[in-house]
């Protein structure tokens, strides 16, 4: 049966039922026309298929699955082909657990090393997000099955993260928060895509016809169904005729009815329906079972080493004064309680629970290293410095060859629902550090975490980051460690010195509604470069235990050719990265753009030439008067180079194009963008900046913890309880997903992940409570209950009812 004859045979109930979850994790299935239900399940760096009945927030527990290290750790790679490996990887998990799409991966750009899920992203650059997400959905979807990349668009924030509007211009927009999603998409092309939970520009991104059909559909030519975040719907009706297809997860009857209504009222023409049901259907035919050859298992122990091979190229080596690799016959002491029990993944809907879990100190022992002591160091759950773990780890330093000292971000620091509020290390890892460096002078530092944080100053001899390694990061870096693997993955982002340095500080994470990006296209390597602000560690920057030497720069209009020789004496792995600028540009632009680079494995005294290839995306900026892309007339300035800072080889290149000019006030040309003021982000938005301040009354679309500002007594105790309960359940040094999305969540949320249980109305009750109207609000409540009652009775009847006569017309 084709789509247009399944189509046909649906009644409207079941066509508005097909377009939005039928439990948490599935779709609607119609039997009589033949349309099996499709089963999604998390996904970014391994499989998160909830083994009982789902329930979002990951109460149960998860199927075994491999734990791959996360995005921002397989950013360092910069190896595409190995990010296609690890989706094939997971893609296959998928399958053999009966998965058919996988909602990953998440390549929102990292803004601020403040995002609390930054771990789970690719980069600030959106070049290489792209082109690594571009990687893994090839890889996904190898298997027959759909990948899902994420969140789509601007979703930079978790604080408030379903109640915010990031506002920024049309260029920046395009040149920086959709370019990876259109590298992604075209080069991957995704079958599925997900639309964030913010507003873009004042427009639910779910709502946003700009979005999801001018950019996504028409000129990236993405033919896939868009399904919201998990609670993201804001109003169904607005984001299927905008071009999204599935509400997620199971919103019930009330967001059914509505989308009903709207069409049996004329608001909504039945084509735009089936349109939408077209584009979901070829999805589902695609990926489901009969289409493919059945998978029953996986091999776990190939998993895990595939595990292990993307961790070895992820770890980047950021100082190194000669002390590594260790030598085979070396003594260490090891300090750190991550050693024995490793932070590698972050936490939120992207937690894998692993097949297995390697660890440091258990790893070096099996590879032969001499232990001669160990000490936990800290507590990873209690930030104050604890004196007697700090006493204990002294005394193993003090007569210890060479210490291996492990310390990074606690759990806490690092969780889907909650952003930073600073970048230094606790206070007990602080201590720590300064009190082992000063008693041994062999101090190596393995650090762990998954965005940028601050080093204390002490005199350690190497540095050694293995970021969020998953499941086989440990041994991984036992190979880095002892010289068995040669270092080569180079930093996603850039590391500051310090939080005040970074471009938006001033401006992250708001707590009102707006999320202003007055930092315009300044953001991370592209603001360092450009402002001269010096930096800890530069973006793509990364040692080796080898060297490189770059010569003979040939440049063309199709790219550039240049020898990379390994001048050192040991195999390697070098990123030759390729920036481009255009000094008397008529627009404001950044010092340094990524435009390509190469991954180049080579022997000792090896010698190769690279070529890297101008595309699409190299010269091109996005005109915002004329709202399209253009190529400026001018000389560019191409760069080759080892790190953002680091350039080898330079040439230039003059282009025929338009003349461009933009109305980017001064402060932008100059890159001072850290306090912009209202009148120049104005200028550059082209519009006033839209009012996101709180007033008054608490609307639908204002978050669970803004009842602290309720005019209703009760309101503003419930926020305190929440407050309380947020507060503890952080003291424990472990997030707590469900108070978090609680906290954060809008009232509307209600409505659309409560199965059914409350309606749209019942949500305008509550807030009239919550509005200093408890007992009119009360007694609305009750009878909008039962009234959101007998219509989830009437359409679970109606549905049975379509289901009978289908089954009876195809007999
Ligand atoms: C997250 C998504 C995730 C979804 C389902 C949401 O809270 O933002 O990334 O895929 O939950 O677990």
């Amino acid at each position: 049966m084709n789509i247009q004859d399944q189509i046909s045979r649906l009644s409207l109930i079941e066509k508005v039922a097909l377009l939005q979850g039928a439990t948490v994790w599935t779709t609607y299935g119609v039997e009589h026309a033949q349309i099996p239900s499709i089963f999604m399940a998390d996904g970014p760096h391994g499989l998160r298929k909830q083994a009982g009945s789902g329930d979002h927030l990951g109460i149960n527990a998860s199927v075994p699955a491999t734990c791959f290290p996360t995005a921002a750790t397989m950013a360092n790679t910069w190896n595409p082909a190995l990010g296609e490996k690890l989706g094939k990887a997971l893609g296959k998990e998928a399958v053999v657990n009966g998965v058919q799409v996988v909602l990953g991966p998440g390549l929102n750009i990292k803004r601020s090393p403040l995002c609390g899920r930054n771990f789970e992203y690719f980069s600030e650059d959106p070049y290489l997000s792209g082109k690594m997400a571009a990687a893994y959905i090839r890889g996904i979807q190898e298997n027959g099955i759909a990948a899902c990349p994420k969140h789509f668009a601007v979703n930079s924030q978790e604080t408030r993260r379903m109640a915010t509007d990031s506002v920024l211009d049309q260029r920046t927009l395009r040149e920086m928060y959709l370019t990876g999603f259109e590298i992604a998409v075209k080069e991957g092309k995704a079958k599925s895509i997900m639309s964030s939970y913010n507003m873009v520009n004042g427009t639910y991104a779910n709502e946003s016809t700009q979005l999801l059909t001018q950019i996504l559909r028409k000129e990236w030519g993405f033919d896939g169904f868009v399904v919201t975040d998990w609670g993201a719907d804001n109003d169904h009706v607005a984001g299927v005729a905008a071009g999204s297809n599935v509400v997620m997860p199971a919103p019930g009857p009330d967001c059914a009815r509505q989308l009903l209504e709207a069409v049996q009222a004329g608001r909504l023409e039945e084509k735009v329906l089936d349109q939408r049901l077209e584009e979901l259907l070829s999805v589902i035919h695609a990926v489901t079972p009969e289409a493919k050859e059945e998978q029953v298992q996986f091999d776990s122990k190939a998993h895990h080493a595939i595990a292990r091979q993307c961790a070895q190229e992820s770890i980047v080596l950021l100082e190194n004064d000669g002390i590594l690799p260790l030598k085979q016959d070396a003594k260490v002491a090891i300090i750190g309680d991550f050693a024995k029990s490793p932070r590698y993944q972050g936490a939120g809907s992207s937690q894998v629970n692993p097949t297995q879990v390697d660890d440091l100190y258990s790893q070096i022992t099996a590879a032969g290293v001499t232990v001669t002591a160990y000490a936990q160091g800290y507590d990873r759950c209690s930030p104050a410095p604890q004196q007697k773990l700090i006493e204990a780890a002294v005394v193993a330093a003090k007569t210890a060859e060479t210490v291996i000292l492990c310390v990074g971000l606690e759990e806490i620091l690092e969780s889907e629902g909650m952003d930073r509020l600073h970048m230094q290390l606790s206070q007990s890892q602080q201590k720590l550090i300064e009190a082992v460096c000063q008693v041994n002078q062999n101090v190596i530092l393995v650090l762990s975490g998954g965005a940028p944080f601050v080093l204390p100053t002490c005199a350690y001899r190497a540095v050694v980051h293995g970021y969020l390694g998953g499941q086989a990061g440990a041994g991984a870096m036992v190979d880095v460690l002892l010289g068995k693997v040669n270092p080569s993955g180079k930093l996603n982002e850039t590391w500051p010195y310090a939080l005040a340095d970074t471009p938006c500080d001033a401006y992250f994470a708001e707590d009102q509604r707006n999320c202003e990006y007055r930092e315009g296209l300044f953001v991370g390597y592209r603001y360092y470069t450009s402002a001269h602000v010096p930096v800890r560690y530069p973006f793509g920057y990364g040692l080796s235990y080898t060297e490189f030497a770059y010569s003979d720069l040939v440049l063309t209009q199709q790219g550039v050719q240049f020898t990379l020789t390994n001048i050192g004496a040991r195999d390697g792995a070098e990123v030759a990265q390729m920036y481009v600028s255009c000094p008397n540009s008529g627009i404001y632009r950044p010092q340094r753009e990524l435009k390509g680079f190469r991954k180049v494995f080579l022997r000792a005294g090896e010698s190769e030439t690279v070529t890297i290839d101008f595309d699409e995306y190299t010269f091109r900026y996005f005109d915002t008067d004329a709202a399209c892309w253009q190529q400026e007339a001018g000389v560019y300035r191409i760069q080759i180079a080892s790190s953002a800072t680091d350039c080898r080889l330079k040439a230039e290149l003059t282009l025929s194009g338009v003349s461009a000019a933009d109305r980017a006030p001064d402060c932008y040309r100059n890159a001072q963008i850290c306090q912009v003021s209202d009148e120049d982000f104005s200028r550059l938005l082209g519009h006033p900046i839209p009012d996101g301040s709180w007033h008054g009354l608490l609307t639908k679309n204002d978050a669970i913890c803004q009842m602290q500002y309720a005019k209703g007594g009760w309101a503003r105790l419930v926020s305190r309880m929440l407050t309380k309960w947020k507060d503890r359940s952080e003291k424990k040094g472990k997030p707590d997903l469900n108070v978090l999305f609680i906290y954060n969540m809008p009232f509307r949320a209600m409505a659309k992940l409560a199965g059914g249980m409350v309606s749209e109305q019942m949500v305008d009750d509550i807030l009239l409570m919550v509005n200093g109207h408890f007992f009119r609000g009360c007694g609305r409540l009750i009878r909008d209950f039962f009234r959101n009652l007998r219509y989830n009775r009437r359409y679970h009847r109606q549905l049975r009812a379509c289901r009978q006569t289908g089954e009876e017309a195809r007999a």
